[in-house]
């Protein structure tokens, strides 16, 4: 079962996306990119050196969806005449786009994130649903863990791998233990975590970074030779690099902790400590970084919290 990566520019700072296709039957893709001209043209390219268009392709598989891995799913489905979509259940909030929610906001305004700022965090997301079409709950069908995608000459198992969002999930060949991992594992940045509503329970906040920690270990016990990562290159020696992400999570652990003052903060202030100078785009991902951060911190015992005014102040325990 051969498997082809494919990079489609995107509009975003990380830069182009990997998406993967299977070609053999039944032909499918797994991630698709944004909207953009650019990226369907660069796609089409791409089949045509397969020997294959859009309407041959059969199934659509969303390793999570952001806008650049999941943009151009409904396009492409409906040019290939229905497609199956596939994508994990947890991700339903995140198809249609995150801010819209009521919940989101209230997890933004109880980290302590001014209303102003929720308003700019918005418009910023609204200008960026434009790269992608949303999918509704009838058009796609749900990834479940350790489900078998078949393939005519082998499969490819779901790892649910959930961190960078709720619904991410992972794909692994076993016969090589070669590992698509969308988001969840990428050669040189760490993922962040992203501040996102609990699938289960939308009043409350997904525990992105425990979550995260649990999957990094996850895959870790497939003993991977390769992991093929939504962007970048990939890679061949995750040991070295799970190694270099838990170094990574453990300094921004101490940094946060030590950038709590003693009169205590919001988990906004504390973003805006670490990160003084981002511009709009990245103040969501500052705070949604310190959000996962304080929040670990806290569940592992290494600060209080306490709600105040209607946000959550952390403060050094005595
Ligand atoms: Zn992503
Ligand atoms: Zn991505």
């Amino acid at each position: 079962m051969k498997i082809v990566p494919i990079s489609l520019p995107t509009p975003f700072y990380i830069g182009p996306v990997n998406v993967y296709l299977i070609p053999e039957d039944p032909i499918t893709l797994i991630d698709t990119g944004p909207k953009t001209k650019e990226a369907v043209e660069t796609l089409r390219a791409a089949l045509r050196k397969e020997g294959l268009s859009v309407s041959d392709i059969r199934r659509i598989v969303l390793t999570h969806a952001h806008e650049d891995h999941c943009g151009l799913a409904r396009a492409l489905r409906d040019e290939a005449k229905d497609a199956e979509v596939l994508v994990h259940g947890w991700e339903t909030g995140h198809r249609a786009g995150r801010l819209e929610y009521d919940e989101t906001r209230q997890l933004l305004m109880r980290a302590g994130v001014p209303l102003d700022e929720v308003e700019v965090m918005r418009r910023m997301y609204e200008g960026v649903r434009q790269y992608a079409d949303s999918l509704d709950d009838d058009h796609c069908d749900q990834l479940t863990d350790e489900a078998e995608i078949e393939f005519e000459s082998g499969a490819l198992q779901v790892v649910h791998t959930p961190g960078h969002t709720p619904g991410s999930c992972s794909f692994i060949r076993h016969a090589d233990r070669t590992v698509i991992a969308g988001d969840c594992v990428l050669k040189r940045i760490t993922p962040n975590p992203m501040l996102s509503p609990d699938p289960i329970d939308p009043t409350r906040r997904f525990r992105s970074l425990a979550e995260y920690l649990v999957s990094l270990a996850r895959v870790r016990a497939l003993a991977p030779t390769l992991v093929l990562g939504g962007h970048g290159d990939s890679v061949q020696d995750y040991e070295e690099l799970f190694n270099r992400y838990l170094r990574a999570i453990d300094e921004r652990q101490l940094q946060i902790i030590r950038m709590v003052p003693a009169e205590g903060a919001s988990a906004w202030d504390v973003s805006r400590a670490m990160f003084p100078g981002t511009d709009d785009v990245h103040r969501f991902l500052g705070v949604s970084e310190a959000v996962a951060h304080l929040d670990y911190a806290h569940s592992e015992g290494k600060l209080a919290m306490e709600m105040g005014d209607g946000r959550e102040v952390y403060r050094r325990l005595s």
